[in-house]
C-alpha cells in the first residue's frame, strides 16, 4: 500500500527479523517494549510457556545477555542488572526484609549504601545494628529478627578485607543471609557466592564498566531470591538501559586483563607509598603489612589484591588539599574504576553524609585520599605523585 508521508516516516527502515546474518557483537535491543502478533502469543509470554520479551522494565535480550555473563563467572544460578549500584543494593534488601526485621551492616561501607541502610531501611521499621566486621566477631550481634548480614569484600575507603567464609558460617547458623558488595573486588579477584555468600552485588559503574561511562548495578544469587527481588525491582522501576547494559556486556570482555593490570600497579603504587615520609599510613591488602592481608591471600584469585588503594597524609586535610590541587594528569574524581588513575577525597565525596563521629568510626581521617589505580605506565603514576608530593611538602 502506498503509505502516506508521515506514515512512512514511521515505517520505513524496519530491517527487524530480515536478516540470515547476524552482527558480531550482540545487538541492541534499543527499545522499551516489544509487539507480538496476537493476544495469545502475549499471554504465553507471560504465562512462561514461550520464551519472549514483553517491556523492557521486565526483561530485555541485552540484559539476559549482561546477567548470562555475570552468573557464568560467579557461578550464581540467576542475576538481575539495574540502572545503577544502589538501585542494586537497595532493592536486593528491601526485597528481604519486612517491618520488624533486623540487619547487621558492616560500620565501613560506601556512603550511599550507609545511608540507605541507616536512614532508608529505619523509615519501613526495619532495624539496623552496625559492627566492625573485620575485627569482631558478629555472633553476639544477632536477634531472634536478624534476616540479613551485609558487607563489602573490600571495604570503601580504607581497604579492608572481610573473611567471607567465616562470615558466611556464622550468618548461616543465625539463619539469617549474607549480601556482599563486591564492587571493588570482581568476580576476577573474588567470587563470594563460592565462599559462602547468599547475594552478590555490584555497582556496575565501577570495575564492570571499567570506562567511566556507565552507571549501572548487578544482582547475582540463586533463583528462588533473584525471583523475589526481580518482582520488588518491577515495581520500584530502575530499568537498566539496554545501551548502557552494551557497554557493561563490551567491557566485561576486558575485565580480566584490566583487573590483573589494575592490581599490579595498584601493588607497586601502594610499595611506593609505604616508604614515603610524609605518608602516615597506606591501606592496600596486597602489602604484607596491612592487617587483612592473610585472609585476602586466602579468598583471593592469583595473587591480585585489586586497583584501590588509600593513603593517610601526615599533613592532615591542608596537606591532602594541596596534593588533589597540584596533581596533573591524576584527576580527582568522586568515582572510581576508570582506565585513567584518579584520586577521591571520601570525607567530602562517597562519606560526606557521615558526622565526624561516625567518620573517625570509619577510619576517614581528613588526611585520607582514596585512588582508583588506572591502567598507564606504573613509572608515570609514581613519578607524577613523587614530583607533586616533593612540590607540596
Ligand atoms: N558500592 C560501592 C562500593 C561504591 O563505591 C558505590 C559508588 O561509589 C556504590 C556501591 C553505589 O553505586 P552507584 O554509584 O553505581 O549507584
Amino acid at each position: 500500500m502506498n503509505k502516506r508521508f508521515s506514515s512512512r516516516l514511521i515505517h520505513l527502515g524496519d530491517r527487524t527479523g530480515e536478516s540470515v546474518s547476524r552482527s558480531k557483537s550482540i545487538p541492541i535491543a534499543m527499545t522499551s517494549v516489544f509487539s507480538f502478533d496476537d493476544v495469545e502469543s502475549l499471554d504465553q509470554v507471560y504465562e512462561g510457556q514461550a520464551k519472549g520479551y514483553i517491556y523492557t522494565r521486565n526483561g530485555n535480550p541485552v540484559h539476559d545477555a549482561l546477567t548470562e555473563i555475570m552468573c557464568g563467572i560467579e557461578e550464581g544460578e540467576a542475576a538481575l542488572a539495574y540502572a545503577s549500584g544502589m538501585g542494586a543494593i537497595s532493592l536486593s534488601i528491601l526485597a528481604q526484609v519486612k517491618t520488624g526485621d533486623h540487619i547487621i551492616a558492616a560500620h565501613v561501607l560506601y556512603g550511599g549504601s550507609f545511608q540507605f541502610i541507616k536512614s532508608e531501611l529505619s523509615r519501613f521499621g526495619v532495624s539496623v545494628t552496625f559492627v566492625d566486621v573485620v575485627n569482631e566477631d558478629i555472633s553476639a550481634y544477632f536477634q531472634p529478627n536478624t534476616r540479613l548480614v551485609y558487607v563489602e569484600t573490600i571495604s570503601n575507603p580504607t581497604m579492608e578485607v572481610v573473611n567471607l567464609e567465616t562470615l558466611a558460617k556464622v550468618t548461616h547458623q543465625h539463619g539469617a543471609k549474607l549480601i556482599v558488595d563486591n564492587s571493588f573486588a570482581t568476580p576476577v579477584i573474588c567470587q563470594p557466592l563460592s565462599l559462602g555468600a547468599d547475594v552478590v552485588v555490584y555497582s556496575a559503574t565501577k570495575y564492570i564498566g571499567g570506562h567511566s561511562d556507565v552507571t549501572a548495578g548487578i544482582v547475582v544469587s540463586d533463583r528462588e531470591t533473584i525471583a523475589r527481588i526481580y518482582a520488588s525491582g518491577l515495581l520500584f522501576g530502575p530499568t537498566l538501559s539496554p545501551f548502557d547494559g552494551w557497554l557493561l556486556v563490551r567491557s566485561l570482555r576486558t575485565l580480566e586483563l584490566r583487573i590483573q593490570q589494575h592490581a599490579r600497579n595498584a601493588l607497586a603504587l601502594a610499595e611506593y607509598f609505604a616508604s614515603h615520609p610524609t605518608i602516615r599510613s597506606v591501606y592496600y591488602p596486597g602489602l604484607p603489612s596491612s592487617p587483612t592481608h592473610p585472609v585476602a591471600r586466602r579468598i583471593f584469585n592469583n595473587n591480585l589484591f585489586g586497583g584501590m588503594l588509600s593513603i593517610d597524609l601526615a599533613g592532615g586535610e591542608p596537606q591532602a588539599y594541596a596534593l588533589l590541587r597540584h596533581l596533573e594528569s591524576i584527576k580527582f574524581v568522586p568515582s572510581l574504576a576508570g582506565v585513567s588513575t584518579t584520586t577521591s577525597y571520601p570525607a567530602k565525596t562517597s562519606h560526606r553524609a557521615l558526622s565526624d563521629e561516625e567518620l573517625e568510626k570509619a577510619h576517614i581521617s581528613k588526611g585520607l585520599i582514596r585512588i582508583s589505580v588506572g591502567l598507564e605506565d606504573i613509572d608515570d603514576i609514581i613519578g607524577e605523585f613523587d614530583a607533586t608530593l616533593a612540590k607540596i611538602c
